[in-house]
């Protein structure tokens, strides 16, 4: 009996004990438990067949040769070491077939990227090919994942492809028409230039008084402004001089109110003739002249007077065949004599309407000079 006991296994051998199977025929029932080889077989082969990677389709050699010396000696199976290779194994099987299902999602990943850049594009062009995208929008948005939904992404994948090339095609027709385009745009802004040119031009010519091409009354004053900007930072020293025609009226009702037009013509060519480019004449309104003269020393300002007196009243005025003697009155005021330009502007008023006053035909100062 205790020959029979040695040759159990240590599973067998501890049931035996505690169940006191001390006789052969007790034994006889813990014996029919073992496993019989064909039976082995069998569970051998559903075990390479589990162990084998489902969906990889990578080899695994070691397992080959494993089974085959299983196939030899199935009892092997019971070996502790052969165990440990099957545990090894098992786990192997499970690394391979993960890392093809990671590949395959990031494909399908990758896939679902390039529809989404291609939509992207679809939104900038608007012929046939964002058409075929929309299309296949609702298909994607069909597609049941679980049940064969790898297969509809693929066939998807081709009609994306199609759609794709559509799309390059409308690029280049888009790409061609803005190339056309393009030297009508360099038309359009040569004409643009030449329009802007005009304005400007148009513009100058709006700050002139359009009978005695002077400037306006509107353009002195803005022009004044950088005078008098001048004047406070680089006390840059200007005269105000108020003019008028002497019994202008008089010319109209005589002559005709066309060759008062010619008088104050030549009158403003004279007086913008005899000022230089920092200065200012406009015509202030009516027969009315006003002009901001720039001088160092007060002798330069008193010849420019006297010129300008002496140009009008010592030459005729030819109108058709007549000939008309002109003359006017004017006030002076230097700018840095007032707080303000116009407390100065106001007294070269004032001194005109006393040359006015006081006989015409001459020109005040408001140091009491008298021209
Ligand atoms: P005073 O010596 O006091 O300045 O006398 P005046 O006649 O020159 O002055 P008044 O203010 O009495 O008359 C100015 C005239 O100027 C009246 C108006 O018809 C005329 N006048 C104003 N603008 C124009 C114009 O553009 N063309 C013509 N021809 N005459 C004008
Ligand atoms: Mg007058
Ligand atoms: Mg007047």
């Amino acid at each position: 009996m205790k020959n029979f006991l040695s040759q159990l296994n240590d599973t067998e051998y501890s049931e035996a004990i505690s169940n006191k199977l001390d006789t052969p025929e007790k034994l006889i029932q813990l014996l029919l438990k073992r496993v019989h080889p064909k039976n082995v077989e069998v569970i051998i082969d559903i075990l390479k067949h589990s162990i084998m990677p489902s969906i990889s389709s990578e080899l695994n050699s070691a397992t080959d040769v494993l089974f085959e010396q299983l196939k030899k000696n199935p009892k092997d199976i019971f070996e502790k070491s052969i165990q440990t290779k099957i545990e090894k194994l098992i786990f192997e099987r499970f690394e391979k077939d993960k890392k093809i299902v990671i590949q395959k999602t990031e494909d399908i990943s990758k896939l679902v990227l390039l529809m989404e850049e291609y939509f992207n594009e679809a939104i900038f062009s608007s012929g046939n090919g964002s058409k075929k995208v929309l299309n296949i929008k609702e298909k994607i948005e069909k597609i049941d994942v679980a049940n064969g939904g790898v297969e509809s992404l693929t066939n998807l994948q081709k009609e994306l492809v199609v759609a794709a090339a559509s799309i390059e095609q409308e690029i280049k027709n888009v790409t061609n028409k803005l190339e056309n385009g393009k030297s009508k745009v360099e038309e359009l802004e040569e004409k643009i230039t030449s329009l802007e040119n005009e304005l400007n031009k148009e513009k100058q010519e709006n700050k002139k008084d359009f009978l005695t091409q002077v400037l306006t009354r509107k353009a002195f004053n803005e022009e004044l402004i950088k005078i008098e900007n001048s004047y406070s930072r680089l006390k840059t020293q200007y005269a105000i001089i108020f003019f008028d025609i002497d019994h202008f009226k008089k010319v109209n009702d005589t002559y005709g109110h066309e060759c008062g037009d010619v008088i104050l013509s030549t009158f403003g060519k004279i007086l913008d003739k005899s000022i230089r480019e920092v200065d200012l004449v406009a015509r202030y309104g009516g027969e009315e002249f006003i002009a901001a003269i720039h001088f160092n020393l007060d002798r330069e300002l008193l010849q420019f007077l006297k010129r300008v007196k002496t140009i009008v009243t010592e030459n005729n005025f030819i109108y058709k065949d007549k000939k008309l003697k002109i003359t006017f009155s004017a006030g002076v005021t230097i700018r840095d004599k007032y707080p303000t330009y116009d407390i100065a502007l106001q007294k070269a008023d004032t001194l005109l309407y006393k040359a006015k006053e006081s006989g015409r035909n001459k020109i005040l100062l408001d140091n009491g000079m008298e021209l």
